[in-house]
């Protein structure tokens, strides 16, 4: 089967996602790229993700929309589909309705840049796309505009999405967002957070943003 490890990633990042409480039942969809540049994989609509084999996942084409796999892919394909046109450098895209998020979503509230962290993972305030009914080609429209590029999104009265370079990274924006609105949340019960200036938002992705992690060794492979 084409990209089937690519297709069992989709389905563990859709059992971690239930299990790190950031969506209930069938909520939420989760899609990757393929490494053709030509296709992404889509979590099927309304099945439980337990029971998700990699056949269950389906195939996009990009530039025309036909789909291969025996199941109706998820409603929110245009949410996806959009995001991968608009945005080249995403791989991974994971869209949830977990609880502390959605609150800011039902609030119409942006998330500002409260926690370092969220400068390195989201770059710059996590914006409210305008309402869009699920599954509506201007649900995605206002996702793919209020996104820009940055790699985190609030969806007005509905939940949230982030995109990474996979499908691992794009959860894990995920869970930072709900964990940067519970404590944008709390430090309103100790006067209100301060959120960063652009300034320093700037100095720290071209600082320590770019220094963060392992390095490729000098002189090693430069395609690392
Ligand atoms: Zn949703």
């Amino acid at each position: 089967m084409l990209f089937e490890q690519l297709r069992l990633d989709v389905i563990r990042v859709g059992i971690e996602m239930l299990e790190k409480g950031l969506t209930i039942g069938t909520g939420g969809n989760i899609s990757a790229r393929c490494p053709d540049g030509e296709h992404f994989l889509i979590t099927p609509s309304g099945m439980p993700y337990h029971t998700l084999k990699p056949e269950d996942i389906v195939m996009v084409n990009q530039a025309t929309g036909e789909m291969e796999g025996p199941r109706k892919p998820s409603i929110e394909i245009h949410l996806h589909w959009k995001t991968y046109l608009a945005r080249p450098d995403v791989g991974g895209i994971v869209h949830v309705h977990s609880p502390i998020a959605s609150a800011l979503a039902a609030a119409r509230k942006p998330l500002p840049v409260i926690l370092d962290v969220c400068a390195f993972n989201f770059r710059g305030q996590v914006e409210v796309a305008e309402y869009g009914m699920s599954g509506s080609v201007e649900l995605a429209e206002n996702v793919v505009k209020a996104l820009g590029q940055r790699n985190a999104v609030l969806m007005a009265n509905h939940g949230s999405l982030a995109v990474g370079k996979n499908v691992d990274v794009a959860l894990d924006r995920c869970e930072l967002l709900e964990k940067a609105s519970h404590a944008y949340l709390l430090s309103q019960l100790v006067g209100g957070a301060v959120a960063l200036s652009q300034e320093t938002i700037d100095s720290l992705l071209s600082g320590v943003g770019k220094t963060y992690g392992q390095q490729p060794a000098p002189g090693g492979d430069k395609k690392a």
